[in-house]
């Protein structure tokens, strides 16, 4: 079979007969009273847990040495008598966490990328899988951008990263979709990819931050805008400035969804623009760690592997607003991103590397830039000059930056013609090097 036909295949087995009874049980449930999600949390968690117990021997273990039995675990707060989940463990106790009584040929396996300093590996059944499409489509459905022709920008490797000449795509017609190659945006290529997408007939564009960024960006400075219904982003963090330029190229909304390779919690942006947990996904705890709250989540949908309370390294701040949308589902102002990336000050003051990053303005004077921390007290940055770049602005970063920090901080800013993609086709903008092992 071609990779067509492949495609079609797999987007009819995504959309079979589990996925449309998810969505349609999902459809109802983001309505539910705060009572009622609770209530769905806490018997699909009983299940669970009893599930656990006998065919996980992870778990049996757990529970043997905790002295527990599943019906001490009946509700969310009966999961404080468990301790958090990490990575670590999770790689260190990859097959006793996989259920016996499960088949493995219907799963699929993810893996993190690794970027972040700890790449892990999990297996996916076909149910969480369908269930991760059904909430993801369902929470898109409202926006008036799901479904419809679309552009894929998420990093796949469409042609030889080396190919210098059109096509940069390829196009699924069956799926009504146009896969953008991440890798050859640039300032030269710019007028390809406006002319391709135009020709497409794109209504959204599915995409990294990074990479939908770029491309907006060179499409601004040609003066070119693109009326779209809808940009869908994940998988990164995404700055109120890169998101205020990909909306007013595409003359669009741009929706956010965040989660992991483990599902344990997920973050969407409504068709109002909150964000909000999704509550009738999984069980997401917020940690106080004193500089933000840690997402700690509990996947209620995968029984060939399941993880209790494991903890993301991902900070939010959390928001008090209850949204129009008619959901109760909680509402975060900020996702901050990996706790793990942090600026250490010279007098050992932690801060969120993410809300660093975010202070610098892009513009006709700095395009993007990337921001290393591999010292105590020190950091580099590397930026793409912008047209209207002189010395003041060097000047200006090193401010802000130290401002931001500590003035003994000592900042250096070099310049670069262009910054590095990681394998994935992502543009790491944010590295911090100085210790793994260190929450916020
Ligand atoms: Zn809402």
């Amino acid at each position: 079979m071609d990779s067509q036909g492949k495609a079609f295949i797999y987007s009819l087995l995504r959309q079979g007969a589990t996925f449309r009874r998810t969505l349609k049980s999902l459809n109802e449930s983001q309505y539910y009273s705060a009572e009622q999600l609770t209530s769905l949390q806490n018997s699909k968690l009983s299940h669970l847990v009893e599930h656990c117990y006998k065919n996980v021997p992870y778990y049996t273990e757990l529970f043997d040495k905790l002295q527990l039995k599943p019906d001490d675990i009946k509700t969310k707060e009966d999961l404080t008598k468990l301790p958090y989940l990490d990575k670590l463990t999770v790689r260190g106790n990859y097959n006793q966490l996989i259920a016996r009584n499960k088949s493995k040929i219907f799963c699929g396996t993810a893996e993190t990328s690794g970027t972040t300093g700890t790449p892990s590996k999990f297996l996916r059944d076909f149910y969480s899988v369908n269930f991760e499409n059904a909430a993801l489509w369902r929470f898109r459905e409202k926006t008036g951008g799901n479904g419809v022709r679309k552009v894929v920008l998420r990093g796949d490797i469409i042609v030889p990263v080396e190919q210098d000449h059109p096509p940069f795509w390829k196009e699924y017609p069956l799926n009504n979709e146009l896969y953008l190659s991440s890798y050859h945006i640039s300032e030269e290529n710019a007028e390809i990819y406006y002319q391709k997408i135009s020709e497409f007939g794109a209504e959204s564009i599915y995409a990294f931050p990074s990479s939908v960024y770029l491309l907006a960006k060179y499409f601004h400075e040609k003066r070119k805008k693109f009326e779209l219904k809808a940009v869908f982003t994940s998988s990164e963090s995404i700055s109120d400035r890169q998101r205020a330029l990909i909306e007013e190229v595409f003359m669009c909304r741009l929706y956010d969804w965040y989660g992991q390779v483990e599902r344990v919690s997920a973050i969407g942006q409504c068709e109002k623009g909150t964000y909000h947990i999704i509550e009738d996904y999984s069980i997401t705890e917020t940690v106080d760690t004193g500089c933000g709250y840690e997402l700690v989540g509990t996947n209620l949908n995968n029984y060939i592997m399941p993880l209790i309370r494991f903890r993301t390294g991902d900070l939010v701040t959390l928001g008090e607003r209850q949204c129009s949308c008619g959901r109760n589902f909680r509402e975060i102002s900020k996702i901050q991103g990996r706790s793990l990336e942090y600026i250490l000050t010279p007098d050992g003051k932690r801060i969120s590397l993410f809300l660093v990053s975010d202070s610098i303005d892009f513009d006709d004077h700095v395009s993007e830039a990337q921001f290393i921390h591999n010292k105590r007290g020190e950091m580099i940055i590397n930026i793409v000059a912008g047209e209207k770049y002189s010395e003041k602005d060097r000047i200006k970063i090193i401010k802000t930056m130290k401002d931001h920090t500590s003035p003994d901080m000592v900042v250096t800013v070099n310049e670069v013609t262009a910054l590095p993609r990681g394998a994935n086709g992502k543009v790491v903008n944010t590295i911090a090097r100085v210790s793994d092992n260190i929450n916020c």
